[in-house]
């Protein structure tokens, strides 16, 4: 099926008789009639549901439809992208092993590397996300588990050369994760790249709406977890509490997210909600929809921007003017995403200005839903960080991030039109 399709038909397919739409299973419990049944369901012995916090129908329903959207063969709905990204690495890393990741990461990720997940003992290196294959192949250590990175970075709109990090992944016998959050499959298919697992937090374009905190994980079920038995023993050695279940032999492609199910929900919890998960897959019906009108309104904005005298430079891969609109073609074709950055002549102050004269582009902590919001990091998300602070984190201080959302372009370009000529 076509990815148009699969955003309505994928996930839920009703046999003879059965709801029309997803249903919501709002139950915490499940009912056997024999205490064997159950207890093969403990043993992981036979699939089924047990218990809402491991899993659940409407949420694996919508976690089927975006593991077809992504083209993998495995996937699991979390309660936030955090948590995705979270248990994404940490099934793979433990205490004492080493993660190479782009530094090119939406603020809450670096935040979960380099602060609480090396409180936990793994060690991370950042790389520029430009570096060249020696710097990056330089980096592996014995002890490295996995290589991260975001398609397309969330809010430095970086565009990642996914086949050359790959390749060094590859090289040196680990999986490349990559955050595909801000494109989403409808404008880039990581695993078509060399990409072994995707994330997403589904709180963005995928729910579009605003209307629920989401995670996903996907397994392409590419990479070979047997070849590199040494290196990944908790997939492929036995499990001493599943009874020496050993994952990657029993269930072969779906070893790496039944083990991330098993363990890290068991263990962990940040299940999905069932009621979020159905409002998830009401987004997911219109994605293929709305992902085209949000570049193409960002598109239209991004070039009054670049040709306006207040505006002093604008970041939007999908420009043809971008030093990243030729990578943006090859991984992204249909566009890139509705985000763009942009500082306006004048610096902060006038940033503050112009936000504050805004009619109903929103000022809002959030990107990528269908109403148009605009945020500036250095007076919200990074206002504790001082100038000099703000440019080592790829922060200018006069960044102001545009989510276009997808009311007419007329009026979203009437009011920034409007909100310019304040002074
Ligand atoms: C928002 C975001 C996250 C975190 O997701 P939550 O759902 O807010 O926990 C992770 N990665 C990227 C690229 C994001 O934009």
């Amino acid at each position: 099926m076509n990815l148009d399709t699969i955003c309505i038909q994928g996930g839920w397919q009703p046999k003879n008789g059965e709801p029309r739409v997803l249903p919501i299973v709002q139950s915490t419990t499940f009912k056997y009639d024999s205490t064997a049944e159950m207890a093969a369901l403990f043993d992981l012995e036979k699939a089924g549901y047990f218990y809402s916090r491991l899993q659940n129908p409407t949420c694996d329903t919508v976690a089927a439809k975006i593991t077809a959207l992504e083209g993998g063969v495995a996937g699991m709905l979390t309660s936030s992208g955090q948590a995705a990204n979270f248990f994404a690495v940490f099934n793979l890393a433990n205490a004492g092993d080493h993660v190479i990741s782009s530094s090119a990461l939406y603020g809450g990720t670096s935040n979960l590397f380099t602060v609480t997940m090396r409180k936990m003992g793994i060690e991370f290196t950042l790389l520029d996300p430009d570096s060249d294959e020696q710097t990056i192949n330089a980096a592996f250590r014995p002890n490295t588990k996995c290589v991260f990175g975001e398609t397309l970075s969330n809010p430095s709109l970086h565009v990642l050369d996914l086949e050359k990090w790959a390749r060094c992944a590859h090289g040196h016998g680990v999986p490349f994760i990559v955050d595909n959050t801000f494109p989403t499959p409808i404008n880039c298919r990581p695993f078509d790249f060399g990409v072994d697992i995707v994330t997403h937090s589904t709180t963005k374009y995928m729910d579009g709406h605003a209307t629920q905190v989401g995670g996903a994980i996907v397994d392409s079920g590419n990479f070979d977890w047997m070849a590199h038995k040494d290196t990944f023993p908790g997939l492929t050695t036995p499990d001493d509490s599943y009874h020496g279940l050993v994952y990657c032999e029993r269930f072969g492609k779906g070893g790496y997210i039944t083990k991330c199910v098993a363990q890290m929900m068991r263990d962990l919890g940040c299940s999905h909600a069932p009621m979020n998960a159905f409002l998830l897959n009401l987004g997911l019906e219109t994605l293929h929809l709305r992902v085209p009108r949000h570049c193409s309104n960002a598109l239209r904005v991004a070039e009054f921007l670049e040709s306006s005298p207040d505006v002093a430079w604008v970041n939007y891969p999908g420009l043809r003017s971008s030093p990243q609109y030729e990578r943006a073609q090859k991984y992204m074709p249909a566009g890139t995403s509705g985000v763009i950055s942009f500082g306006l002549k004048g610096g902060r102050d006038r940033a503050i200005r112009f936000m504050d004269s805004l009619r109903f582009v929103a000022i809002a902590t959030h990107v990528a839903d269908a109403r148009s919001c605009i945020l500036h990091p250095a007076s919200h998300t990074h206002r504790q960080l001082t100038d000099e602070q703000l440019a080592a984190a790829g922060v200018p201080p006069d960044l102001i991030r545009l989510s276009v959302g997808i009311e007419s372009s007329d009026d979203i370009l009437a009011d920034i039109q409007q909100a310019l000529a304040v002074r």
